[in-house]
């Protein structure tokens, strides 16, 4: 584990070393967990957000929580923190208080009335417009509740939101310990990966993982495509791609980085064989092709065994892999067999492993493997772009180490 690099690498000031005591923190973490039926269906970010609030509670001081939960216009109380506090409650063991609003004379009162150890959750961020808006009255109210500021939140951490990137500047910003073991483990990807490094991309869109090929052709020494991305490879190269999922946008894109891959020492590896069906839908007529040319009528929804095959040894040899995006339509068996094939050779990688993206991780859960992977991230979007190499505002605004 690349730890003791990872946190000599990142600049800002951790939590670790605050001092808290007595004081009030307001704790920006990422609760927007999915819900069914008014529950929480999957608490892993509530889980991953507790050993920064225990460690606040340990140390005497008293915590003012908040987060976003879906994408709430307004006040919608479908969508109120309700659950979550619910939630973390059961898991905290402790009493969960909860505000009626984000900020407001009664959240004010409910806040300097906490006592240490003490935790009281904020209603929704996206309540009030200007959370997104990264509105300065709503950051300068956000931080009137608190003298510390500590942000945990790394989902979010690409978003200059209030609660992220605006009270940060108003109050004395600590990384929180999820959100500074996410930027340590994805700097030591991006920045000094133990070699070789295998990047394997999938998913529905080139252009969404355009950044992370160009940051790491030339960089890594494999990159290996599966998912519908690679259709708009396939398209680039002149094949038949039949009904597959083809981005327009992506088939320029995807011409461009060949031609580079071309020029750079990256081997980019493409799928040699797939897996057809006539329609998106479970129980739909299904095929294999050996090659990767689609006939008419057909969509590649998977890649085939012998790719899953050659994937799976290439990321058995690496030193560090990074894996975003599934391989093929997981959602709809039999179209999942690549994605699985790929997640086991992961899970059972003797190298450094990373996976990134909401759908790739609920892959790996869904196969029961993600406690075998080195470093799951929670952030999807907040993951690709710190590996392009942007900023993350709300990493950006902390007070430097
Ligand atoms: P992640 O969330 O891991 O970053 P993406 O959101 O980019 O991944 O893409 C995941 C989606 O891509 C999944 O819903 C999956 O069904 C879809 N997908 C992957 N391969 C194909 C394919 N060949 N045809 C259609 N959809 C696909
Ligand atoms: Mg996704």
């Amino acid at each position: 584990m690349p730890e003791a690099k990872a946190s000599r690498s990142f600049a800002k000031a951790s939590v670790r070393d605050s001092e808290v005591e007595g004081h009030r923190v307001l704790l920006r973490a990422d609760l927007n967990v999915p819900l069914d039926d008014g529950e929480v269906a999957d608490d892993t970010r509530i889980r991953a957000s507790l050993p920064t609030i225990e460690l606040l509670r340990d140390r005497g001081a008293s915590i003012v929580l908040v987060s976003h939960l879906d994408r709430p216009k307004g006040p919608d109380p479908s969508l109120s923190m309700t659950p979550v506090a619910k939630r973390l409650g059961e898991l905290l063991d402790a009493p969960v208080k909860q505000a009626p609003a984000v900020v407001g004379d009664e959240v004010t009162a409910m806040a300097s009335e906490l006592a240490p150890g003490e935790v009281l959750l904020l209603e929704n961020s996206r309540f009030e417009k200007g959370e997104t808006k990264n509105d300065p009255a709503l950051a300068e109210a956000l931080a009137k509740l608190a003298d510390v500021y500590v942000n945990d939140a790394f989902g979010t951490a690409h978003r200059a939101h209030a609660t992220t990137e605006g009270v940060a500047h108003r109050l004395p910003g600590y990384a929180g310990l999820l959100l500074e073991q996410e930027v340590g483990q994805l700097t030591a990807v991006r920045d000094d990966p133990k070699r070789p490094l295998i990047v394997v991309l999938g998913g529905a869109k080139v252009t969404d993982k355009l950044g992370v090929i160009d940051r790491f052709l030339g960089f890594a020494e494999e990159i290996l495509i599966g998912g519908a991305m690679c259709f708009s490879f396939f398209k680039a190269e002149g094949r038949d791609t039949g009904n597959s999922l083809v981005e327009d946008e992506g088939v320029e894109a995807a011409k461009r980085v060949l031609a580079e891959a071309e020029k750079s020492d990256t081997m980019l590896e493409l799928p040699e064989d797939l897996v057809l069906g006539k329609k998106l839908d479970p129980g739909t007529e299904t095929r294999e092709l050996n090659g990767v040319d689609v006939p008419e009528d057909w969509m590649g929804l998977d890649v085939g065994a012998n790719t899953s095959a050659n994937f799976g040894r290439r990321i058995a040899r690496a030193g560090t892999v990074f894996w975003n995006g599934p391989m093929g339509a997981f959602e709809i068996p039999p179209f999942d067999a690549a994605t699985r094939a790929v997640a086991e050779a992961v899970a059972a990688a003797p190298g450094h492993t990373v996976v990134g993206g909401g759908d790739s991780v609920a892959a790996l859960q869904r196969f029961g493997l993600a406690d075998s992977v080195d470093w799951i991230s929670t952030g999807g979007g907040a993951s690709l772009e710190l590996i392009e190499g942007r900023e993350l505002p709300g990493v950006e605004a902390l007070q430097d180490a």
